[in-house]
């Protein structure tokens, strides 16, 4: 057997019955190559159901009921435009009524968070089945891989991939006779054996898992614009895209908030080597991205931002000269399995960040003995990200005299080869991303 590949299709590009068209058209184009497809939820589906999690979180069961029945009326279009014979339409609305059904029993039940995984996970469990109807009813062999059976996830959330390897081998066994598997990205099952999901925009991580798992020849990311972009094209006008990096640039670009690639998609990939192919399935024949163990050129590829960062400062007298000070800091967030971001520290003074907020009260409150400590909300972290950023001449007094109007309030310089990080407040991120894109790029 040819070594598999792995193609994995975001929201928008099965978000329309064309779209799933396309899909079929691009997943059929090599038949000799063994494949497995890992299909996001619709878009908009899964931002439903988070909204419908939290209407029956609160106690608001009759605004759960109508998002549920608005939900279910757009997969009634988008069948009946999805599938053209009789017997189709039934299977596909058989498919439509059980989940529903599902998430109007789950109205009745008393909320807890193990359901709103429940709920989260409806959505890659109708686009995939849906996705096989249409197949099925277009000649198109292949075989349902149920996610919930191989992709697990341990007690502390961490995927294990030995486990999925050996679930996943044996499945792929079963159906030997398949060439074109298809699958749900993003759901999990967790160490209690209940349904969960690896965060939003997992679908990623669910492909480069099962890539690395299985060896693939490539890991395709198929979405919806041509590779990654050199800045955020959500928040500035003129991005291009870069038609290589290498694992540790993608890895953080990914981990700093470049939305394309869920923040811990890289890693798999870059631990088992399989080449990652970020492509558009609105313009399958745009170059893309290869992200692969090669270096590639140095300096600047690209700048990714991350909002939602609190900062805290912790100033201490009794910090000059001391050790052990870090460390005692360093194990208040272990405890609260909060991550840091970004630290800097002076003799008197530690300013870290982190994403998270959920502990921040209970991490405060234990900070407090070791001095004055400041919290900073509504901060973002812009990192630019390039080989040897650390080490190309003139990028810093580039990055700096971009961005005199700036406050920075942190910087962190030197603790990756690739990567420069500022702290701002989130207010000038705008501001900020078209600056660098200027100064960094020479583009406006
Ligand atoms: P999918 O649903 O296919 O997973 P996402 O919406 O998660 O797609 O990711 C693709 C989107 O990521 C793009 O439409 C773009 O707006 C956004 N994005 C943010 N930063 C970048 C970047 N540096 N390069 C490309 N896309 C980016
Ligand atoms: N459907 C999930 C989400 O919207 C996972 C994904 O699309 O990658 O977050
Ligand atoms: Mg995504």
């Amino acid at each position: 057997m040819n070594q598999i590949k792995v193609m994995k299709f975001g929201g928008t590009s099965v978000g329309k019955p064309e779209r799933m068209r396309q899909v079929s058209q691009l997943i059929t184009a090599d038949p000799s190559t063994p494949t497995i497809v890992v299909l996001s939820a619709l878009s908009g589906t899964t931002n439903a159901l988070v909204e419908i999690g939290n209407a029956i979180a609160t106690g608001q069961r009759e605004k759960a009921k109508e998002l549920i029945e608005k939900l279910e009326a757009h997969y009634q279009t988008f069948i009946s435009d999805l599938v053209k014979t009789a017997p189709s339409l039934a299977k596909a609305k058989a498919i439509v009524a059980e989940h529903f059904e599902f998430l109007t029993i789950i109205l009745r039940i008393s909320f807890s968070e193990a359901l709103s995984k429940d709920i989260l996970a409806q959505g890659e469990l109708l686009s995939t089945k849906l996705f096989s109807v249409f197949l099925e009813e277009n000649g198109i062999g292949h075989s349902l891989l149920p996610a919930l059976e191989f992709m697990t996830i341990d007690a502390h959330d961490e995927p294990q991939i030995n486990s999925i390897k050996t679930k996943l081998t044996q499945l792929l066994q079963q159906h030997k006779d398949k060439n074109l598997f298809i699958t749900q990205g993003y759901i999990c099952r967790n160490a209690r054996g209940e349904v969960d999901n690896l965060k939003r925009g997992g679908s990623d991580y669910t492909a480069s898992l099962i890539a690395a798992a299985i060896n693939a020849s490539v890991c395709e990311i198929w979405t919806d614009i041509d590779g990654m972009h050199n800045n955020d094209p959500r928040v500035v006008k003129k991005t291009v895209a870069i038609e290589q990096l290498s694992f540790e640039e993608a890895a953080e670009l990914a981990y700093f908030g470049a939305k394309i690639l869920h923040p811990a998609s890289i890693w798999p990939a870059q631990f088992y080597k399989v080449p990652v192919r970020l492509l558009n399935t609105m313009q399958p024949d745009a170059k893309g991205t290869l992200i692969t163990e090669a270096a590639g050129s140095e300096g600047v590829k690209a700048i990714a931002a991350k909002d939602g960062i609190v900062a805290i400062n912790i100033r201490s007298s009794r910090m000059l000269l001391a050790y052990g000070f870090l460390r005692k800091i360093f194990e208040i967030f272990e405890k609260y399995r909060t991550p840091i971001d970004m630290i800097t520290t002076s003799e008197v003074a530690v300013s870290l960040t982190i994403e998270s907020i959920a502990e921040l009260k209970a991490i405060v409150r234990e900070l407090e003995p070791f001095g004055t400590i400041e919290v900073e909300e509504n901060h973002t972290i812009v990192s630019i990200v390039g080989n040897e950023i650390a080490h190309t001449p003139d990028v810093l007094s580039k990055l700096f005299s971009a961005l005199i109007p700036v406050p920075i309030r942190m910087v962190s310089y030197g603790g990756s080869k690739h990567n420069v990080s500022l702290l701002i407040p989130s207010a000038h991120k705008t501001e900020t991303l078209q600056l660098l894109n200027k100064g960094l790029f020479g583009l406006e």
